[in-house]
């Protein structure tokens, strides 16, 4: 008899899915050195080896385009890809990148969105080496990969973290969420009386996270200019907490992360306050910050403490200990993924 089982996608969230379906992916070639479960794939061609990642972004799912510009669209598009491919501490090289096009776009309007892929490749020193393109049904679908390149066996991952190693954090957090909250209110502002036009200007900063995130490159440079190689890492796509468990996780260790020592943006915290939220939450939850989050061993803390834009947020625990949050009060609570729901 057939088996009429149903399963919603929704029972196994984002996570879950992708662990279903490659659980029993084999690998047949030699060159495939690292695959499914982090940032980048690493292939190995000849002694020399590649980086590669894929995102897809979704009209009405990851962006919306009534706030957001064409070029800004392009250029995040890139951006969100090499965040990837350095949060393995390798160097972008190219990208392809397919698209899915409703015909309210203009020429016009795809030039203005090509404006802001030229100028990403510009920025982080990447060609544009082909892609695909199609109409669409369901509005403006962009999938991006990009390719990277590494000194053999110099990549990291998001396995290597061990006890007692050091949490850190690049930037700031919660930034972006923020912004993507302002937006979202100047919208229906906006949709219920229209003469009113949003006045954004005080908000560049906010704004300027969720529209026009920076890949961390300035910082694994650093990294590598001070011989620090991390035991672990992951790029900030998904909020602090969903990120940090997929370093326990791949790791096999737990983690104490404390609240008070999150870096947070003065505006960041002066917005969560006036849309009373708490700030930690943001942080911990928002995502879309692209930052860098990478495990040292306690030896580099050193040479980490003189790189202002990084700070220590945690500590590495055994696995039994579990992920948890020390709060502000001296609380300690289970770290917790908000997750994701997309479907
Ligand atoms: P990131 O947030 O860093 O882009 P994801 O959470 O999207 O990473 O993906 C986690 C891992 O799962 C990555 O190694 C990615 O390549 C892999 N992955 C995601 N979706 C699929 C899929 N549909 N099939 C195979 N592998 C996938
Ligand atoms: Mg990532």
């Amino acid at each position: 008899m057939q088996d009429t089982t149903r399963t919603e996608i929704d029972s196994l969230g984002e996570f879950g899915l992708i662990e279903h379906l490659t659980k029993n992916n084999e690998t047949r070639q030699a060159g495939t050195i690292l695959s499914v479960g982090d940032d980048a794939a690493v292939i190995d061609q000849f002694g020399r080896q590649c980086v590669v990642t894929n995102d897809l972004l979704i009209e009405g799912i990851h962006f919306d385009l009534m706030y957001t510009p064409l070029k800004h669209l392009g250029y995040k598009s890139v951006v969100v890809n090499l965040s990837d491919i350095y949060a393995m501490m390798a160097t972008p090289t190219q990208i392809t990148l397919a698209l899915g096009l409703s015909n309210k776009f203009s020429v016009e309007a795809l030039e203005e969105f090509y404006e802001g892929v030229y100028a990403a490749c510009e920025r982080y020193n990447v060609d544009l080496i082909g892609g695909d393109t199609s109409s669409s049904k369901v509005g403006f679908i962009i999938s991006v990969t990009a390719i990277g390149e590494v000194a053999p066996d110099k990549y990291v991952t998001r396995s290597g973290a061990k006890v007692n190693d050091l949490i850190c954090v690049s930037g700031n957090l919660g930034a972006a969420y923020l912004g993507l909250q302002l937006l979202e209110r100047e919208k229906r502002i906006f949709l219920e009386n229209p003469k009113v036009q949003p006045d954004l200007q005080q908000q560049k900063y906010l704004v300027g996270r969720i529209l026009k995130p920076e890949p961390r490159a300035d910082i694994v440079e650093w990294l590598q200019e001070q011989g620090i190689v991390p035991t672990s890492m992951i790029d900030v796509s998904d909020g602090l907490s969903s990120e940090l468990l997929h370093i326990c996780n791949s790791s096999s260790v737990g983690c104490v992360l404390h609240e008070d020592k999150i870096p947070v943006h003065d505006d960041t915290r002066a917005m969560a306050m006036e849309f009373q939220m708490g700030v930690a939450a943001c942080a911990l939850s928002g995502g879309e910050d692209y930052e860098l989050l990478f495990t040292i061993n306690q030896d580099d803390y050193g040479k980490i403490s003189r790189n202002k834009d990084i700070t220590v947020i945690g500590y590495v625990t055994e696995q039994q200990e579990g992920a948890h949050l020390m709060t502000k009060g001296g609380a300690k609570h289970k770290l917790t993924a908000q997750g994701w729901k997309a479907f």
